[in-house]
Protein backbone atom coordinates (compact mmCIF):
# COMPACT_ATOMS: atom_id res chain seq x y z
CA UNK A 1 0.00 0.00 0.00
CA UNK A 2 3.16 2.46 0.66
CA UNK A 3 4.33 1.84 -2.30
CA UNK A 4 1.62 2.52 -4.79
CA UNK A 5 1.35 5.74 -2.84
CA UNK A 6 4.91 6.70 -3.29
CA UNK A 7 4.51 5.09 -6.95
CA UNK A 8 1.32 7.54 -7.34
CA UNK A 9 2.96 10.79 -5.74
CA UNK A 10 6.34 10.09 -7.81
CA UNK A 11 4.08 9.92 -10.69
CA UNK A 12 2.06 12.99 -10.43
CA UNK A 13 5.19 15.24 -9.65
CA UNK A 14 7.05 13.89 -12.62
CA UNK A 15 4.06 14.47 -14.80
CA UNK A 16 3.05 17.52 -14.00
CA UNK A 17 6.59 18.99 -14.61
CA UNK A 18 6.51 17.53 -18.33
CA UNK A 19 3.75 17.62 -19.89
CA UNK A 20 2.64 19.88 -22.45
CA UNK A 21 -0.21 18.76 -24.45
CA UNK A 22 -2.20 20.75 -21.60
CA UNK A 23 -5.89 20.25 -21.15
CA UNK A 24 -7.71 23.95 -21.29
CA UNK A 25 -10.69 25.05 -20.28
CA UNK A 26 -11.06 26.71 -23.91
CA UNK A 27 -10.27 23.35 -25.44
CA UNK A 28 -12.82 22.16 -23.54
CA UNK A 29 -15.31 25.15 -24.39
CA UNK A 30 -14.49 24.62 -27.98
CA UNK A 31 -15.54 21.10 -27.92
CA UNK A 32 -18.84 21.78 -25.92
CA UNK A 33 -19.41 24.83 -28.38
CA UNK A 34 -19.50 22.24 -31.54
CA UNK A 35 -21.04 19.59 -29.76
CA UNK A 36 -24.08 21.94 -27.93
CA UNK A 37 -24.26 23.94 -31.47
CA UNK A 38 -28.13 24.19 -33.09
CA UNK A 39 -27.28 22.59 -36.26
CA UNK A 40 -25.86 19.11 -34.20
CA UNK A 41 -29.76 19.45 -32.65
CA UNK A 42 -28.79 17.59 -30.16
CA UNK A 43 -27.01 14.54 -31.48
CA UNK A 44 -29.36 12.00 -32.03
CA UNK A 45 -28.33 8.81 -33.35
CA UNK A 46 -28.21 7.88 -37.46
CA UNK A 47 -27.77 10.10 -40.43
CA UNK A 48 -26.31 13.48 -41.46
CA UNK A 49 -26.02 15.01 -37.90
CA UNK A 50 -24.62 11.66 -36.47
CA UNK A 51 -22.04 11.62 -39.34
CA UNK A 52 -20.69 14.73 -39.22
CA UNK A 53 -20.23 14.49 -35.18
CA UNK A 54 -17.95 11.07 -35.69
CA UNK A 55 -16.15 13.33 -38.21
CA UNK A 56 -15.01 15.69 -35.66
CA UNK A 57 -14.18 13.14 -33.39
CA UNK A 58 -12.07 11.68 -35.93
CA UNK A 59 -10.76 14.39 -36.74
CA UNK A 60 -9.61 15.56 -33.76
CA UNK A 61 -7.85 12.09 -32.91
CA UNK A 62 -5.88 12.38 -35.84
CA UNK A 63 -4.92 16.12 -35.17
CA UNK A 64 -4.20 14.65 -31.66
CA UNK A 65 -1.85 12.30 -32.96
CA UNK A 66 -4.11 9.25 -31.66
CA UNK A 67 -3.63 6.25 -34.49
CA UNK A 68 -6.67 3.97 -35.34
CA UNK A 69 -6.75 0.41 -34.47
CA UNK A 70 -6.15 -1.57 -37.14
CA UNK A 71 -6.74 1.39 -39.70
CA UNK A 72 -10.45 1.95 -38.60
CA UNK A 73 -11.24 5.01 -36.47
CA UNK A 74 -15.31 4.11 -36.71
CA UNK A 75 -16.99 0.39 -35.46
CA UNK A 76 -20.49 0.58 -37.47
CA UNK A 77 -23.73 -0.86 -36.45
CA UNK A 78 -27.62 -0.59 -36.47
CA UNK A 79 -29.62 1.11 -33.35
CA UNK A 80 -33.09 -0.01 -32.69
CA UNK A 81 -34.14 3.83 -31.49
CA UNK A 82 -36.68 3.88 -28.37
CA UNK A 83 -40.25 5.47 -29.66
CA UNK A 84 -43.14 6.32 -27.83
CA UNK A 85 -45.64 3.87 -27.15
CA UNK A 86 -48.15 4.56 -29.79
CA UNK A 87 -45.26 4.41 -32.52
CA UNK A 88 -45.66 1.39 -34.03
CA UNK A 89 -42.38 1.20 -36.09
CA UNK A 90 -39.15 1.35 -34.37
CA UNK A 91 -36.20 3.55 -35.89
CA UNK A 92 -33.44 1.60 -36.76
CA UNK A 93 -30.56 3.53 -38.17
CA UNK A 94 -26.86 2.63 -38.65
CA UNK A 95 -24.92 4.57 -35.74
CA UNK A 96 -21.10 4.60 -34.58
CA UNK A 97 -18.57 3.81 -32.02
CA UNK A 98 -15.26 5.62 -32.59
CA UNK A 99 -12.45 4.02 -31.59
CA UNK A 100 -8.76 5.54 -30.78
CA UNK A 101 -5.56 3.65 -29.61
CA UNK A 102 -1.99 4.41 -28.21
CA UNK A 103 0.15 1.30 -28.44
CA UNK A 104 1.63 0.37 -24.94
CA UNK A 105 5.68 0.23 -24.83
CA UNK A 106 6.31 -3.03 -22.72
CA UNK A 107 6.57 -6.05 -25.06
CA UNK A 108 3.78 -7.73 -22.75
CA UNK A 109 1.77 -5.28 -20.37
CA UNK A 110 0.67 -3.51 -24.23
CA UNK A 111 -1.67 -6.44 -24.81
CA UNK A 112 -3.20 -5.42 -21.85
CA UNK A 113 -5.78 -2.45 -22.99
CA UNK A 114 -7.46 0.53 -20.69
CA UNK A 115 -10.28 1.79 -21.95
CA UNK A 116 -11.47 5.20 -21.69
CA UNK A 117 -15.01 5.84 -22.94
CA UNK A 118 -17.64 8.47 -23.29
CA UNK A 119 -20.73 8.53 -24.91
CA UNK A 120 -21.33 11.23 -27.62
CA UNK A 121 -24.89 10.81 -28.21
CA UNK A 122 -28.01 12.28 -26.75
CA UNK A 123 -31.71 12.94 -26.96
CA UNK A 124 -32.22 14.93 -30.06
CA UNK A 125 -35.72 17.00 -30.22
CA UNK A 126 -36.58 15.01 -26.93
CA UNK A 127 -37.94 11.87 -27.54
CA UNK A 128 -40.00 8.94 -24.93
CA UNK A 129 -36.56 9.15 -22.72
CA UNK A 130 -37.00 13.70 -22.17
CA UNK A 131 -38.18 14.37 -18.13
CA UNK A 132 -39.41 17.39 -20.17
CA UNK A 133 -42.82 18.34 -21.37
CA UNK A 134 -41.42 20.12 -24.09
CA UNK A 135 -41.37 18.15 -26.99
CA UNK A 136 -39.90 18.75 -30.32
CA UNK A 137 -37.03 21.46 -28.47
CA UNK A 138 -33.68 20.45 -28.78
CA UNK A 139 -31.94 18.62 -26.01
CA UNK A 140 -29.06 19.66 -25.91
CA UNK A 141 -27.02 17.48 -23.77
CA UNK A 142 -24.43 19.53 -22.52
CA UNK A 143 -23.48 17.45 -19.32
CA UNK A 144 -25.15 15.07 -20.71
CA UNK A 145 -22.91 13.74 -22.43
CA UNK A 146 -21.17 16.66 -24.47
CA UNK A 147 -19.17 16.74 -21.24
CA UNK A 148 -17.47 13.73 -21.02
CA UNK A 149 -16.86 13.73 -24.66
CA UNK A 150 -14.78 17.08 -24.61
CA UNK A 151 -12.79 15.44 -21.65
CA UNK A 152 -11.95 12.23 -23.59
CA UNK A 153 -10.69 14.55 -26.77
CA UNK A 154 -8.37 16.53 -24.32
CA UNK A 155 -7.32 13.56 -21.96
CA UNK A 156 -6.17 11.36 -25.06
CA UNK A 157 -4.55 14.44 -26.44
CA UNK A 158 -2.67 14.95 -23.31
CA UNK A 159 -2.04 11.25 -22.73
CA UNK A 160 -0.20 10.52 -26.00
CA UNK A 161 2.19 13.62 -25.30
CA UNK A 162 3.15 10.99 -23.12
CA UNK A 163 3.25 8.12 -25.35
CA UNK A 164 6.87 6.80 -24.56
CA UNK A 165 5.86 6.61 -20.45
CA UNK A 166 2.43 4.14 -21.37
CA UNK A 167 3.38 0.52 -20.84
CA UNK A 168 -0.49 -1.02 -21.26
CA UNK A 169 -1.90 0.19 -24.31
CA UNK A 170 -5.38 2.67 -24.35
CA UNK A 171 -8.46 3.07 -26.71
CA UNK A 172 -10.48 5.68 -26.44
CA UNK A 173 -13.72 5.42 -27.09
CA UNK A 174 -16.64 7.62 -27.93
CA UNK A 175 -19.80 5.57 -27.87
CA UNK A 176 -23.00 5.95 -29.93
CA UNK A 177 -26.73 5.33 -28.64
CA UNK A 178 -26.11 5.16 -25.12
CA UNK A 179 -29.22 6.88 -24.50
CA UNK A 180 -31.54 4.22 -26.08
CA UNK A 181 -30.26 1.27 -23.86
CA UNK A 182 -26.13 1.37 -23.90
CA UNK A 183 -26.75 0.71 -27.51
CA UNK A 184 -22.55 1.33 -28.59
CA UNK A 185 -20.92 0.00 -25.50
CA UNK A 186 -23.57 -3.64 -25.75
CA UNK A 187 -22.16 -3.54 -29.55
CA UNK A 188 -18.26 -3.08 -28.86
CA UNK A 189 -18.14 -5.80 -25.96
CA UNK A 190 -20.16 -8.25 -28.23
CA UNK A 191 -17.39 -7.39 -31.38
CA UNK A 192 -14.80 -6.76 -30.01
CA UNK A 193 -11.82 -5.51 -32.23
CA UNK A 194 -9.32 -7.24 -29.63
CA UNK A 195 -9.85 -10.36 -27.54
CA UNK A 196 -12.08 -9.24 -24.45
CA UNK A 197 -9.55 -10.52 -22.02
CA UNK A 198 -6.98 -7.91 -23.14
CA UNK A 199 -9.48 -5.40 -21.92
CA UNK A 200 -8.49 -5.11 -18.16
CA UNK A 201 -10.32 -1.97 -17.38
CA UNK A 202 -13.08 0.18 -18.54
CA UNK A 203 -13.53 4.21 -17.08
CA UNK A 204 -16.48 5.74 -17.99
CA UNK A 205 -17.29 9.57 -17.90
CA UNK A 206 -20.85 10.16 -17.94
CA UNK A 207 -21.55 13.85 -16.95
CA UNK A 208 -18.64 15.24 -15.99
CA UNK A 209 -19.09 18.98 -16.54
CA UNK A 210 -20.87 20.20 -13.08
CA UNK A 211 -18.60 19.88 -10.50
CA UNK A 212 -20.17 21.57 -7.33
CA UNK A 213 -18.84 23.70 -4.42
CA UNK A 214 -17.75 20.63 -2.70
CA UNK A 215 -15.65 19.62 -5.21
CA UNK A 216 -17.67 15.87 -4.87
CA UNK A 217 -17.14 13.59 -7.68
CA UNK A 218 -19.12 10.59 -7.32
CA UNK A 219 -17.64 6.74 -8.74
CA UNK A 220 -18.93 3.54 -8.66
CA UNK A 221 -17.09 -0.19 -9.34
CA UNK A 222 -13.70 1.27 -7.93
CA UNK A 223 -13.78 -1.98 -5.68
CA UNK A 224 -13.48 -3.76 -8.77
CA UNK A 225 -9.84 -4.11 -9.74
CA UNK A 226 -6.66 -4.42 -7.05
CA UNK A 227 -6.47 -1.09 -4.96
CA UNK A 228 -8.59 0.80 -6.76
CA UNK A 229 -10.63 2.63 -4.30
CA UNK A 230 -7.49 3.88 -2.71
CA UNK A 231 -5.86 4.82 -5.85
CA UNK A 232 -8.84 7.20 -6.66
CA UNK A 233 -9.13 8.32 -3.57
CA UNK A 234 -5.73 9.65 -3.70
CA UNK A 235 -5.44 10.92 -7.11
CA UNK A 236 -8.75 12.99 -6.51
CA UNK A 237 -7.31 14.35 -3.51
CA UNK A 238 -4.31 15.23 -5.63
CA UNK A 239 -6.11 17.15 -7.53
CA UNK A 240 -8.28 18.79 -5.00
CA UNK A 241 -11.04 17.22 -5.67
CA UNK A 242 -13.58 15.53 -2.65
CA UNK A 243 -13.68 12.22 -4.56
CA UNK A 244 -16.97 10.15 -3.22
CA UNK A 245 -15.56 6.62 -4.50
CA UNK A 246 -18.04 3.43 -4.30
CA UNK A 247 -16.46 -0.53 -4.35
CA UNK A 248 -19.62 -1.27 -5.71
CA UNK A 249 -22.37 0.98 -6.90
CA UNK A 250 -21.26 -0.01 -10.80
CA UNK A 251 -24.11 2.51 -12.02
CA UNK A 252 -25.97 2.70 -15.36
CA UNK A 253 -24.08 4.10 -18.20
CA UNK A 254 -21.43 2.01 -20.50
CA UNK A 255 -19.27 1.00 -18.51
CA UNK A 256 -22.28 -1.35 -17.71
CA UNK A 257 -21.62 -3.16 -20.53
CA UNK A 258 -17.82 -4.16 -19.92
CA UNK A 259 -18.76 -4.71 -16.07
CA UNK A 260 -21.46 -7.27 -17.38
CA UNK A 261 -18.33 -8.95 -18.91
CA UNK A 262 -15.98 -9.33 -16.33
CA UNK A 263 -14.14 -6.30 -16.83
CA UNK A 264 -13.14 -3.99 -14.02
CA UNK A 265 -14.62 -0.62 -14.32
CA UNK A 266 -14.90 2.64 -13.11
CA UNK A 267 -17.81 4.96 -14.01
CA UNK A 268 -17.58 8.89 -12.92
CA UNK A 269 -19.46 11.86 -12.72
CA UNK A 270 -20.04 14.88 -11.26
CA UNK A 271 -23.67 14.19 -10.05
CA UNK A 272 -27.78 14.42 -11.03
CA UNK A 273 -29.43 17.71 -11.71
CA UNK A 274 -32.84 19.23 -12.23
CA UNK A 275 -31.94 20.05 -15.68
CA UNK A 276 -31.17 15.99 -16.67
CA UNK A 277 -32.42 15.04 -19.51
CA UNK A 278 -33.89 17.93 -20.48
CA UNK A 279 -33.52 21.11 -22.99
CA UNK A 280 -31.82 23.14 -20.03
CA UNK A 281 -29.07 21.12 -19.74
CA UNK A 282 -27.00 23.65 -21.79
CA UNK A 283 -23.75 25.33 -21.96
CA UNK A 284 -23.75 27.80 -19.76
CA UNK A 285 -24.32 25.53 -16.62
CA UNK A 286 -21.37 23.78 -17.31
CA UNK A 287 -18.57 24.65 -14.76
CA UNK A 288 -15.39 24.26 -16.98
CA UNK A 289 -12.95 25.29 -14.37
CA UNK A 290 -14.28 22.03 -12.83
CA UNK A 291 -14.34 19.76 -15.76
CA UNK A 292 -11.06 20.53 -16.33
CA UNK A 293 -9.83 19.35 -12.85
CA UNK A 294 -12.17 16.15 -13.32
CA UNK A 295 -10.20 15.01 -16.72
CA UNK A 296 -7.69 15.83 -15.17
CA UNK A 297 -8.12 13.62 -12.20
CA UNK A 298 -9.12 11.05 -15.39
CA UNK A 299 -5.91 11.59 -17.03
CA UNK A 300 -4.07 11.06 -13.86
CA UNK A 301 -5.72 7.74 -13.19
CA UNK A 302 -5.35 6.55 -16.84
CA UNK A 303 -1.58 7.41 -16.96
CA UNK A 304 -0.84 5.95 -13.30
CA UNK A 305 -2.56 2.47 -14.24
CA UNK A 306 -1.28 2.13 -17.69
CA UNK A 307 2.51 2.95 -16.58
CA UNK A 308 2.31 0.47 -13.25
CA UNK A 309 3.40 -2.65 -13.67
CA UNK A 310 1.29 -4.17 -11.16
CA UNK A 311 -1.30 -6.81 -11.92
CA UNK A 312 -4.60 -5.97 -12.98
CA UNK A 313 -7.80 -8.34 -12.36
CA UNK A 314 -11.01 -8.50 -11.68
CA UNK A 315 -12.82 -8.29 -8.78
CA UNK A 316 -16.60 -8.74 -8.56
CA UNK A 317 -18.30 -6.42 -6.54
CA UNK A 318 -22.37 -7.12 -4.71
ZN1 LIG B 1 -25.36 10.12 -20.44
Amino acid sequence: MKQIILFLIFSFITISLFSQANITENELQDHLRFLTSESNAGRPPGGKINRKIVKYIINDFKHAGIKSYHGKYKQKFYADLRVYEDQPKKDHVKTYNVIGYIEGNDPKLKNEIIVLGAHYDHLGMGGPSSKSDKRNTIHYGADDNASGTAALLEIAEKLVSQKSKLKRSIFFIAFGAEEHGLLGSKHFVNNSVVPISQIKLMINMDMVGRLNDEKHVYMGGAGTFPNGVEIMTILGKGQGLNPIVHAGSVGGSDHVSFYKKDISVIGIHTGGHPQYHTPEDTLDLINLEGQKAVSEYVYQTVLSIAINPDELHFIRQD
